[in-house]
């Protein structure tokens, strides 16, 4: 057994696999170490009964950089992607509903449904979007521009470091010059709430309330917080799913990904270990130089790279003294907040929408995401339940049926739903614990999408719930945030994970954030691994 390695990465998830590929490509000698009995951290396909396999937690395509599937040869390693389209419906209560998706003339009809002003103003909407997305998405192939002026002993910089960030700053600075005109709404979109934009482009209810569940993705926020319309535009960012912010299956669900990026990983030479869970990150003369796994093993390389959320990196993998008090306290106010539940359900037959009735094929409602959540005042009091520390009385649920394309994950005409659940608070109030909650909730998010497909209850055969809890006590996320840190401006570009320290790099000399945690954040992207090992390529 090797004990000495170039670069340790501490967690397999799909960025440490995408880190370490791309070290190991550039001759480094890689070592993976996961806590969990396979890779993918939140990107894994699991069997829940026998023949019906799902997508635990993260389960739709889009952000991940064309870069890292070409660089690692993914579709050569099993990896591809099934479009949608339709990509969303929306059934409402008065029996009508909403389809969209890629094709234009459909969505311009059925939003004409609702109203005709929204129809003609739809399609300039995402026009704006895109201008917005292609003016961003080239910032998130490198660390962020950091013109936050720290005090020096907060982060030294050589006067190389201190060019790049000024070369970063031009790039990041032409990059919003080119959004002219529209720069003030291209700011409030980066920066402020997704309600008021919402309501300045449209005047129909259905179409604002499907368009604004994706402003609250993973966010303990109401839809008229600060914050939400970037989670907006992250959700209609990139291009994975087959064209711009379309989200697509990805076949044999998203433990596909990962399989294929540890498969490219391997494939460079890295070792990947799993039910290898680090105790400790060693250091040595304030340089990082090895871990201690749980079972006492010591590992030694030169360099560690963390997938972890950056409390766990930071609080409890390094020991107590090892940092600049200033950086341990400004890690303890990290935003870990976050009201997400995931539901998986294996099903006898498809969901019969009453507003769109069909069971015995796959319809044009059951491919897209199925958003239950008919209103934003809905969505508004949903949000105030969470507020007081209960999961919602009328939660927003978004279902995907994943077998409607794809075949191989469960049997002839059974199905696998998913159902990504908000707002399901992480903090309950006084008195109340997940445990207690866990089924009961789920009968009731169960409950409302029966009230749309009432043959739904009755079709289930087997269910998996992973509660804000299960989701922090299987994939070690902070607070059970999906994003390992929520994805508000203050934790965005410069200040991800902290201000000053947005490069991947830390103060301990030799140890490297490679995850979620890090800039550009949540999401199956790969761009924070990548990002990291370039970045430890040029230190090493
Ligand atoms: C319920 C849910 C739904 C989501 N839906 C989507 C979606 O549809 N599409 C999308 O793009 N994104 C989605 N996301 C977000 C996305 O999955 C994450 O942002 C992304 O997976 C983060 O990847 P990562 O590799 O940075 O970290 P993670 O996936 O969090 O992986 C970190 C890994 O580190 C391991 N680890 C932690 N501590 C240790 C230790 N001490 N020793 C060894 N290993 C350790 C963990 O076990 C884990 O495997 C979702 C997330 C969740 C939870």
């Amino acid at each position: 057994m090797n004990t000495n390695y170039d670069i340790i990465i501490v967690g397999g998830g799909h960025n440490g696999l995408v880190c370490a590929a791309y070290l190991a490509r550039a001759g480094k000698k890689v070592l993976v170490l996961e806590r969990n009995a396979e890779v993918g951290g939140a990107a894994v396909t699991e069997e829940i009964a026998p023949g019906y396999r799902v997508s635990v937690a993260s389960y739709l395509i889009s952000l991940l950089l064309p870069e890292v599937v070409n660089d690692l040869d993914l579709p050569r390693h099993g990896y591809k992607v099934l479009g949608r389209n339709p990509s969303s419906f929306t059934p409402l209560p008065d029996g009508r509903s909403l389809l969209m998706g890629p094709d234009a003339a459909l969505t311009h009809a059925e939003i004409a449904k609702f109203s005709q002003r929204d129809a003609t103003a739809y399609p300039q909407y995402e026009a704006w979007l895109t201008r917005v997305a292609e003016c961003i998405e080239p910032l998130l192939l490198e660390p962020p521009a950091d013109l936050i002026p720290l005090p020096a002993h907060w982060r030294r910089r050589t006067w190389v470091q201190k060019l790049r960030e000024l070369l970063r700053g031009r790039r990041l600075y032409q990059a919003l010059r080119g959004m002219g005109d529209e720069l003030p709404q291209t700011i409030e979109l980066l920066t402020g709430a997704a309600r008021p934009i919402l309501d300045r482009w449209f005047e129909s209810d259905a179409l604002k309330a499907t368009l604004a569940t994706d402003a609250i993705i993973g966010a303990q926020q109401p839809i008229s917080a600060p914050g939400t319309g970037y989670v907006l535009l992250h959700h209609v960012m990139g291009l994975a799913g087959g064209a711009r912010g379309v989200w697509g299956y990805v076949e044999g669900g998203m433990g596909a990904v990962t399989q294929a990026m540890a498969r490219a990983a391997v494939g460079f030479g890295v070792e990947i270990r799993c039910n290898a869970e680090v105790a400790e990150i060693l250091t040595a003369n304030g340089r990082a130089s090895g871990v201690r796994l749980m079972n006492g093993d010591v590992l030694q390389a030169k360099a560690l790279a963390s997938n972890a959320t950056a409390a766990v990196t930071f609080s409890r993998l390094l020991p107590a003294g090892a940092l600049p008090a200033s950086f341990t306290a400004a890690v303890q106010c990290i935003d870990y907040s976050s009201a997400s539940m995931k539901i998986n359900l294996a099903v006898s037959e498809l969901p019969d929408f009453t507003c769109l009735p069909g069971k015995a094929e796959v319809g044009p409602q059951h491919r897209g995401t199925i958003h239950i959540s008919p209103t934003l005042q809905y969505i508004e009091r949903a949000y105030d339940d969470a507020n007081a520390g209960r999961p919602s009385q009328a939660p927003i649920l978004e279902l995907t049926i994943p077998t409607s394309v794809d075949k191989t994950l469960a049997p002839a005409g059974h199905h696998i739903v998913q159902m990504f659940v908000q707002y399901a608070p992480y903090r309950l109030a006084t008195g109340l614990h997940w445990d207690a909650l866990r089924e009961g909730f789920a009968d009731r998010c169960i409950a409302a999408v029966n009230d749309y497909a009432p043959n739904f209850a009755a079709s289930i055969l087997h269910r998996q719930i992973l509660t804000p809890l299960d989701i922090e006590r299987r994939f070690a996320l902070t607070g059970g945030n999906i994003f390992q840190g929520a994805m508000s401006l203050h934790q965005l570009f410069s200040m991800r994970p902290l201000p000053g320290w947005a490069d991947y790099r830390t103060p301990i000399s030799g140890l490297y954030l490679c995850g979620a945690a890090a800039h550009p954040g949540g999401g199956v992207t790969g761009a924070p691994g990548r990002n990291c090992a370039l970045e430890m390529l040029r230190d090493l």
